[in-house]
C-alpha cells in the first residue's frame, strides 16, 4: 500500500488496475462485483483482465530496471488487440486518442491511457515497487526519477532493515 497520491491523468487507471491485487495477501478486489464494476469488467472477462494486469505490472517493473515478476504475455501483444484512432474536431482542430465508438473495453482504455502518457512524458514514471512481496504500482515523482519503492516508510524501510540484518551476520 502507498501513501502516494494517484498517478496523473489517465495513468491513474493503469495504476489502480495493477493495484487491485495485493501480492502479499493474495487479496484481489477483482474477485468482488464492486471491484470489477470500477473497471467495467464482466465476470467472463476476469481472466483477460488479470492477464492484462500482470503484463502491465511487468512493464512497470521494467520502468524501474527490474525483470518481470513472473512469465507474462508481452503487453505490446495484448495492446495490439485494442484499436485506437485519432479523433479530430473539425471545428477547432483539437485532436485526441480515442477507442472506436461503442467499444471501450478495458484493453482499449488502457491502450489510450498509455498513448496519452507517452505524449505527456509520464509513462516511464509509472513503476512497480521493487520489493518482491509488494510490486505495488506507484507514480515516481522524485526529481531524478530513480524511486525504488511504493513507500519509503514501508518497503524502503523494510529493505534497509534487511540489508542491516544481513551485514550483522
Ligand atoms: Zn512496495
Amino acid at each position: 500500500m502507498s501513501e502516494r497520491s494517484a498517478a496523473p491523468g489517465a495513468l491513474a487507471l493503469v495504476e489502480s488496475l495493477v493495484n487491485t491485487l495485493d501480492l502479499e495477501t493474495g487479496a484481489d478486489t477483482l474477485d468482488t462485483e464492486k471491484g470489477r464494476g470500477r473497471f467495467a469488467v464482466p465476470e467472463e472477462g476476469l481472466e483477460e483482465t488479470r492477464e492484462l494486469r500482470e503484463s502491465l505490472r511487468a512493464v512497470l517493473l521494467a520502468h524501474a530496471g527490474h525483470p518481470p515478476h513472473r512469465p507474462v504475455t508481452p503487453l505490446g501483444e495484448l495492446l495490439s488487440r485494442a484499436p485506437l484512432y485519432l479523433a479530430v474536431d473539425q471545428q477547432d482542430g483539437s485532436a485526441g486518442i480515442a477507442a472506436p465508438a461503442g467499444t471501450a473495453p478495458l484493453l482499449s482504455r488502457v491502450a489510450a491511457a498509455v498513448a496519452e502518457a507517452l505524449v505527456a512524458g509520464t509513462w516511464s514514471r509509472l513503476k512497480a515497487c521493487e520489493a518482491e512481496d509488494c510490486h505495488w504500482a506507484y507514480y515516481d515523482r522524485s526529481p531524478a526519477g530513480r524511486g525504488r519503492w511504493c513507500s519509503m516508510q514501508v518497503c524502503g524501510a523494510r529493505a534497509k532493515m534487511r540489508r542491516y540484518r544481513a551485514k550483522e551476520k
